[in-house]
Formats: C-alpha cells, structure tokens, sequence
C-alpha cells in the first residue's frame, strides 16, 4: 500500500498576479481522483476528535471512506443528513480552529490534518452539480405546524431547511431583495461564489421552504402579527451593524464601514459598474482598519478594484490575528502590507473634506484582558502618518436594533444581544426562539448553523407539546 503522504494533497489556486485583479474564486478545488488521493490519508479513527469538535458533528471518517471507495452519491447523503450547507462551510468554515486542529494525523509529528474542508467542498460541490434538487421528496401529509423565521442568512436556512424537513411550513422573512445573509452580502465572490450560495438556497427550497424577501421585520410587519399567526418564530438577524473608532475625520469623503463597502460590491455588484447601477470609488492607497475576516475581505477587494497600494493597520501582532490563516496567507500573495501594532487616532482632511491620510499610532501588548489576549497599549510620540485616500473600518458589527427596539419585551444582554439558552434557543418569550450571531455576537457560519440545528429540534418539541394542550391563542 502506498505510503501516507505526511502533507495535503495540493489544491489548485489561482496565481496570486493573475487573481488580485479579478474577482474568480482563488481555489479551484479538488478533482475526485485528488479528493481520494487526500481521503486515503485519512486514519478512520475509532472515537473520531474531528466529530466532537465540528459544531453540527458531521460523520466526517464516514464520509471520507465513501470518498475514498468513489462512492460520491453516499458522501453526499451523509454530508446532507448533517448540514444544509455543505458547499458554504468546506469553503468559509475555520476548519484549522476546529475539525481540522484535532485531527489525529494532524496531531503526529511532521504530518499535516487531513484536508477535511476541501473534501467536503468537493462533496458538496459534486451533489450540487449531479443531484436534481427539484426530485426532492415533500410529505403529503398535513403540515404538523407553522414556522417564522426572521433573516435567511447561515442560522435561520438551517432552521428553515430541518424543519421543512421534518414536515413543517416555513416562511422565511429577509429584510433584503436577496437571501443568504453575510453569505451573499458580506462574503466575497473570490471565497465563495454567489451561484454556489443560490443553488445552496435553492436545495432549500426545494425542501418546502418560503423566502419572502423585502420584508423587515419591525417595520414591514410586526413581531405580534408574527406570532398570531405562527406557531412559533425563529429570529435570526444577525449582527450587521457596523461598529465605528469615532475618531476625527469619520465624515471625511472615503471613509466607508466595512459593512457598506462590501455590500456595495457583493450585493450590489458595484465591481461590475455600470453594468449593474451601484457604483464604488476606484481607490489608489487603501487602508483598512481590522484584523478579522472582514478587514482581509475588505483589502482584497480594494486590491481587486484596482488600488496601487492596500495596508491592513491591526492594532495587535500577527499571533492574534483573528482571520483564518489561510485568507491571510492569500492576502500576504496579494500584496496586501501589514501595519502591526498599530491604531488609527485621526482621518486627514485634503482641505476639500476628502481623506488624504489616517493618522497612526504605534502599540505595544500589556496586560490580558478578558478575551485572554493581551490589550494593546499606545506608545507615547510614535504617531505617523499613511497617505490614503480610502480608509475601510472593519472593526466588528453590533445587533441592528430595527427588530428589537419594537420587540422590547424580549429580554437582552448587556451588549444588546438576544439572551437565549445556547442548549435550546429558547427566549425569554415562550414560542419565540433565537440563534446566530443576534445571540452570540459576531462569531462563524458553522456556529450560525449549530445554533439552528439546536433550535429546530426544540422548535419542534414546543411546537408538538403545544398541539397536545389546545390553547386559544398562538405563541
Ligand atoms: C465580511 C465577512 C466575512 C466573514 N467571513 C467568515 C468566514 O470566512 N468564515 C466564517 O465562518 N464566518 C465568517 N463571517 C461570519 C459569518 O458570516 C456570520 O457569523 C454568519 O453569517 C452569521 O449568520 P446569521 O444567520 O446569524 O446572520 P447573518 O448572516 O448576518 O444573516 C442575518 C440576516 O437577517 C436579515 N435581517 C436583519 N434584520 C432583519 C429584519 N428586521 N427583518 C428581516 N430580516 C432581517 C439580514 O439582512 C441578514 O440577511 C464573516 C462575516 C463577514 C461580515
Ligand atoms: S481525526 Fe483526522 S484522521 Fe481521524 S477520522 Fe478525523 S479526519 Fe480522519
């Protein structure tokens, strides 16, 4: 038997020059001869860590021994039986903080884990290509109740598509014209293809589900009319509103949220004005502030767009980076620079009210805070300045208030989330549940989608108890 190969099997990228001026997804993926080169490494571990630490537990060895005896079609049903969005989370899941980092090949000496994100990409990839989702099967028996869920993005499909599942109606409400949430919106093109996104949507509904797109929540129509006229609600709005540093110069011409500046080009297209309407500042010096996924997103369009030069200002040092690596180390290929240790104090005005430079002062880490990571500290005099005349802040979201504030008896925490019960997604209002990032805070899709997962038994447990004792009013 030929020896186990102790790194991945290489996957096929875009060159680094040719794709930082495109917008063409950067891996190409595995073929299925590479997958069941990669599958083989795979040591089919009895009590398998991978399992335990993927947040919908999907059978991984299970599915990779289907890849390995070229079974695809079961691969398929296998991944399908764990999570509606397989295709999604091989590309975007922080596999190398999850599955992946507990990997029992990973963890031998000189061996690298098994590449279990690409495989299930390929998957995925493999059953959205060769199955017809229109064959479906839909039961023919009555609907055992109906179901709200308000936002179509991660969390609020995964609720949809297993309650669908399990014979329920569900509308799924979303505030805007498209449906997927940061993964359409948020998410660019060159990580995750929008007709990967749709056709991921549509296996959805093909289960049954309702996308009602426009609708927000709040304003279109209310909470209370929700639930008279459910059986119980899911919200799942996530956490879209931007966070801004609120130094000098914020009003400054140039100075965008990361939240507009990736809408504009996901959702809107604007990278591809004017044939679509919405149009986006062609930039030269691009600074972003921020050191997650969004700011690496954010940069790397900026670059795509065509900026001559693009920094990313982080206020701690590479080890605390909270990207995935793997994004980083694309963004290094493209020319994105770095400034470590260091904070944006003032936006330059040019004298006409638009930005010429962020100004700039050096860090160094002090004591931990309550993250467990040390808290950057200014130092005294090292002030600078970066020429720039874009400067992106990407330094988080908060919960969009449209929903709650006319919804104030749902209780909240401290930091304005929905306080919900992480074992159940239960509220504190009976029938109404919540999950994603609108109770977590900004976090993952795969956290997004386990909180749905947990939420949907439970919805059907409360929906099922309820039809048992008959009561007047609904929720
Ligand atoms: C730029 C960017 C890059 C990211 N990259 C990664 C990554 O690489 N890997 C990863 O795991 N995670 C990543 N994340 C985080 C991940 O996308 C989120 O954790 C996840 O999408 C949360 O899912 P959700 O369903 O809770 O909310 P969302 O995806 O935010 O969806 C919420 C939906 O609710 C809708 N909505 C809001 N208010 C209302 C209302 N009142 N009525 C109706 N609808 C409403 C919104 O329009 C939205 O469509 C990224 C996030 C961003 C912003
Ligand atoms: S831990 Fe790694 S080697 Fe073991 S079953 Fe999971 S993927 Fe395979």
């Amino acid at each position: 038997m030929a020896r186990r190969s102790r790194t991945k099997t290489p996957i096929a990228e875009q060159k680094p020059k040719v794709r930082n001026s495109n917008f063409n997804e950067v891996c190409l993926g595995y073929t299925i001869e590479e997958g069941q080169a990669e599958a083989i490494r795979c040591l089919q571990c009895k009590d398998a860590p991978c399992i335990k630490s993927c947040p919908v537990m999907i059978d991984i060895p299970g599915f990779i021994l289907a890849i390995k005896e070229g079974n695809m079609q079961e691969a398929a049903e296998i991944l399908s039986s764990y999570t509606n969005l397989p295709a999604i989370c091989g590309r975007v899941c922080p596999q190398e903080k999850q599955c992946e980092q507990v990997c029992k090949l990973g963890m031998a000496k000189n061996f690298e884990p098994v590449a279990i994100g690409k495989l299930e990409r390929l998957v995925a990839d493999w059953a959205l290509e060769n199955q017809d989702f229109s064959k479906l099967s839909q039961s023919d028996q009555p609907k055992i109740g109906r179901v709200a869920v308000i936002g179509s993005g991660p969390s609020g499909l995964t609720v949809a598509g297993d309650l669908a599942k399990l014979n329920y109606e569900v509308i799924v409400y979303e505030a805007l014209h498209d449906s997927g949430g940061v993964l359409t919106y948020g998410i660019p093109e060159f990580r995750l293809p929008k007709r990967i996104v749709k056709k991921e949507i549509e296996s959805i509904k093909a289960l049954g589900v309702t996308i009602e797109t426009n609708v927000v929540v709040g304003k279109t129509i209310t909470m209370d009319e929700l639930r008279s006229e459910f059986d119980a609600c899911y919200i799942s709005v996530g956490a879209g509103a931007p966070n801004f540093m609120g130094i000098s110069g914020t009003a400054l011409n140039g100075v965008y949220s990361s939240s507009e500046y990736l809408t504009r080009i996901n959702l809107m297209h604007s990278y591809e004005f004017p044939k679509y309407d919405t149009p986006i500042k062609r930039s030269q010096q691009v600074v972003v502030i921020g050191g997650g996924n969004v700011a690496m997103d954010a940069a790397r369009c900026a670059k795509r767009l065509g900026a001559e030069h693009v920094s990313i200002v982080y206020r701690r040092s590479l080890e605390e980076l909270p990207a995935r690596i793997e994004e980083y180390h694309h963004s290094v290929e493209e020319g994105i620079e770095y400034h470590w240790l260091t904070n944006p104090i003032e936006y330059i005005d040019n004298g006409n009210g638009d930005l010429s430079g962020v100004k700039c002062i050096k860090m160094e880490l002090g004591e931990s805070d309550e993250s467990g990571r040390r808290s950057p500290v200014p130092i005294k005099n090292s002030e600078f300045i970066i020429e720039a005349d874009t400067v992106i802040e990407a330094i988080g979201q908060g919960s969009n208030k449209v929903l709650l504030s006319t919804f104030p008896e749902l209780k909240l925490t401290k930091w304005g989330y929905i306080e919900a019960d992480p074992k159940t997604g239960e509220t504190s209002i009976p029938g109404v549940f919540a999950g994603g990032d609108i109770v977590t805070g900004a976090a993952t899709v795969i956290l997004a989608m386990g909180a749905g997962k947990v939420a949907a038994v439970q919805i059907d447990n409360y929906v099922q108890e309820k039809m048992k004792t008959p009561v007047t009013t609904k929720v």
